[in-house]
C-alpha cells in the first residue's frame, strides 16, 4: 500500500468533540440543551442499530435525544401527525425519520412534512433546492462529511477533476454540487455511463457511492488520486460471518491512489458526526445565537 489512509474515524471523533464543546456553550447561552428527535417505524435490524448509535452519540455530545418508535403497520396519518407534533415542539432542533420506511409509506412525503429548518438530514425538497441554488440550508450528512475529509486531505480543491460515481438524492447529487462549490470540475457517472474505468481514470478525486462491492479497481485510478469510498456492502457466503467492504477494491486501489478512505473507518463515522453538527447548527439558528466560527 502506498496511499495515505484518510482516517475518518479519528476526524469524526474530533468533530464530535468540537460539537460537544459548542453544545455546552449553547446550553449556557440558551438555558436549554440542543435536541434531536429520531422516529423509527418498524423493526428493521439495521435501522435499529443506526437509531441506537445516533441516540448514544447525541447524548455523548451533551444534547437531548428522543426516540419515537411506531409499529411497522403504522398508518401514514399517524406518522405525519408525529412529525407535525415534533415540528411544533420548541425543544426539538432536529428531526430525523429513519429511512427506508416500511412498504406503503411514502419516504419523500414524510420527509417533506418535516419543518425544513429542523430537517438536519437535509433531504427535504426545500433543502435540496437551497443547495441547488447556493443558499444556506441543511446539507445531507454523508456528502458533507466527504467534503470535510477531502478539504482536510487536499486543502484547496480549485480546478481539480472530480468524478462522482452515483447520482442518488442522498449521496451522489449533493456530493457533485458540493464539489462544484469547491471549484472542482465535476463529472457524475452512473449505471449508463460508457467506459466507466476511462472516466474514473481522469479524476484527481474519485467519490464512489454505488452500492456495488469492490466495483472500482486499482487500475481505474489515476496514480496519486484521492479516493473517497462511500460504499457499505456486507459480503460473505451464506452461513459465513459477513465482512464490510466498500465500492472500491481497497487492495488494488490503495497501491495507486495518493490517499484513500478505508471501509470501515472512513466515511461511515462521518455521517453521524455531521448529523450532530447539523443539529447543533439548527439549535443556534433557532435561538438566534451567533454560530461559532
Ligand atoms: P443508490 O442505490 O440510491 O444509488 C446508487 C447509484 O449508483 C445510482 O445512481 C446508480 O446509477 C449508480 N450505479 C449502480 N450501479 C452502477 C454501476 N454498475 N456503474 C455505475 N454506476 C452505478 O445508493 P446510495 O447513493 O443510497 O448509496 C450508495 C452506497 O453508499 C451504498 O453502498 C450505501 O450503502 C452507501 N452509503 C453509505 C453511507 C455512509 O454513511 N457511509 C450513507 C449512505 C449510503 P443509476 O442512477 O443509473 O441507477
Amino acid at each position: 500500500m502506498s496511499a495515505a489512509l484518510i482516517d475518518g474515524k479519528a476526524f469524526a471523533a474530533g468533530l464530535r468533540d468540537t460539537v460537544g464543546t459548542y453544545a455546552a456553550a449553547f446550553e449556557a447561552k440558551a438555558g436549554r440543551k440542543a435536541g434531536l428527535a429520531v422516529v423509527l417505524v418498524g423493526e428493521d435490524p439495521a435501522s435499529e442499530i443506526y437509531v441506537r448509535s445516533k441516540g448514544k452519540a447525541t447524548e455523548a455530545a451533551g444534547m437531548n435525544s428522543w426516540e419515537y418508535r411506531l409499529p411497522a403497520d403504522a398508518s401514514e396519518a399517524t406518522l405525519l401527525a408525529k412529525v407535525v407534533e415534533l415540528n411544533a415542539d420548541p425543544a426539538v432542533d432536529g428531526i430525523l425519520v429513519q429511512l427506508p420506511l416500511p412498504r406503503g409509506l411514502d419516504d419523500q412525503k414524510v420527509i417533506d412534512t418535516i419543518d425544513p429548518d429542523k430537517d438536519v438530514d437535509g433531504f427535504h425538497i426545500v433543502n435540496a433546492g437551497r443547495l441547488a441554488v447556493g443558499q444556506d440550508g441543511f446539507v445531507p450528512c454523508t456528502p458533507l462529511g466527504c467534503v470535510m475529509l477531502l478539504k482536510d486531505t487536499l486543502g484547496d480543491m480549485s480546478g481539480l477533476e472530480a468524478v462522482v460515481i452515483g447520482r442518488s438524492n442522498i449521496v451522489g447529487r449533493p456530493m457533485a454540487r458540493l464539489l462544484a462549490d469547491e471549484n472542482c470540475t465535476v463529472t457524475v457517472a452512473h449505471s449508463r455511463t460508457r467506459d466507466l474505468p476511462e472516466v474514473v481514470h481522469r479524476a484527481d478525486i474519485v467519490v464512489a457511492a454505488v452500492g456495488q462491492p469492490e466495483m472500482v479497481k486499482g487500475d481505474w485510478i489515476k496514480p496519486g488520486a484521492t479516493v473517497i469510498d462511500v460504499g457499505i456492502n456486507r459480503v460473505g457466503a451464506v452461513g459465513e460471518v459477513k465482512r464490510l467492504v466498500g465500492d472500491v477494491e481497497f487492495s488494488s486501489a490503495s497501491k495507486v491512489a495518493g490517499a484513500i478512505t478505508p471501509v470501515p473507518g472512513g466515511v461511515g463515522p462521518m455521517t453521524i458526526a455531521v448529523l450532530l453538527r447539523n443539529t447543533l447548527v439548527s439549535a443556534y439558528r433557532r435561538e438566534g445565537i451567533e454560530l461559532p466560527k
